[in-house]
């Protein structure tokens, strides 16, 4: 069978991919409720009690949106980090002060890999404006996979992580032309745009053209604005940068939507 992921949401209006072994299934992130959660994965050919586990990057509600529905419907492990539990925690307070518990808690540390069943997991600290977020790579079955999204910038760091990657999930939120004329107040524009914001196509494309290994088979473009962005002009962008390395032209650029889960990619 294989590895594959399938990204079932990407956006700001909610995240949600799986990664999947032979053996294994991990949901990254829960920004949809559970029920669009559950509509997605059958339509992409998935049962939602294959799940194993669900690993969260950080505790901003397009990202952890239907959580607790899925903790309680499924009965699995839920991972994050300490802080970004206590974020989440504080933020989910019931009418009458209670923090929401979850029966199933897991709890790692950026920099530290952990697994769950046959897959590898590392998490890595990214600059974002949460408590304690991080990207990931998973790697299983000698393929890896890395999720890359809410970052402001691409750190030296997190551009070593995203070596040797075969599926690379990366963000190209906005066009800053489109940002800096578009809807937004400017204070919220200034949040996108600053190093614990979102990543731009250009700061993205800039990775393309420099560090980046050029090792993937598929590059996600992942949480898009639909505000101040389009397919169009984001993979414009990365396949120009990728193009400009004549040894990069056997990428291919896929773009994960909101509205829509993408064609599982299997590897
Ligand atoms: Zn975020
Ligand atoms: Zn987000």
């Amino acid at each position: 069978m294989g590895v594959s992921v399938s990204v079932l949401a990407s956006g700001s209006r909610g995240n949600c991919a799986i990664v999947r072994s032979s053996k294994t299934s991990v949901l990254v992130d829960a920004g949809i409720s559970c029920r669009e959660t559950f509509k997605r994965m059958k339509a992409c050919g998935d049962a939602p009690h294959s799940l194993c586990a669900i690993v969260l990057t950080h505790e901003h509600s397009d990202h952890v949106y239907g959580l607790a529905m899925l903790a309680r419907k499924l009965n699995i492990p839920i991972f994050m980090t300490q802080a970004t539990h206590h974020a989440w925690q504080r933020a989910m307070r019931d009418e009458n002060g209670e923090r929401p518990q979850l029966h199933k808690l897991e709890v790692f540390c950026a920099g530290h890999t952990f697994h769950i069943g046959d897959i590898e997991i590392k998490p890595f600290t990214i600059p974002h404006d949460a408590a304690d977020p991080v990207g990931f790579t998973f790697r299983s079955e000698g393929i890896q996979v890395a999720f890359a999204t809410d970052l402001g910038y691409i750190p030296a760091s997190v551009r070593d992580h995203l070596r040797g990657c075969d599926v690379l999930v990366v963000e190209s939120n906005h066009d800053v032309e489109m940002l800096r004329v578009g809807p937004y107040p400017w204070s919220v524009k200034q949040r996108v745009m600053s190093r614990v914001g979102h990543l731009s196509n250009d700061a993205l494309a800039e990775f393309f053209a420099s560090d980046y290994d050029g090792g993937a088979t598929y590059v996600v473009l992942a949480h898009l604005s639909e505000q101040n962005n389009h397919p169009e002009i984001a993979r414009g962008a990365a396949e120009k940068a990728l193009g400009s390395r004549r040894n990069l032209l056997h990428n291919r650029v896929l773009l994960a939507a909101q509205s829509a889960p993408l064609e599982p990619i299997r590897l």
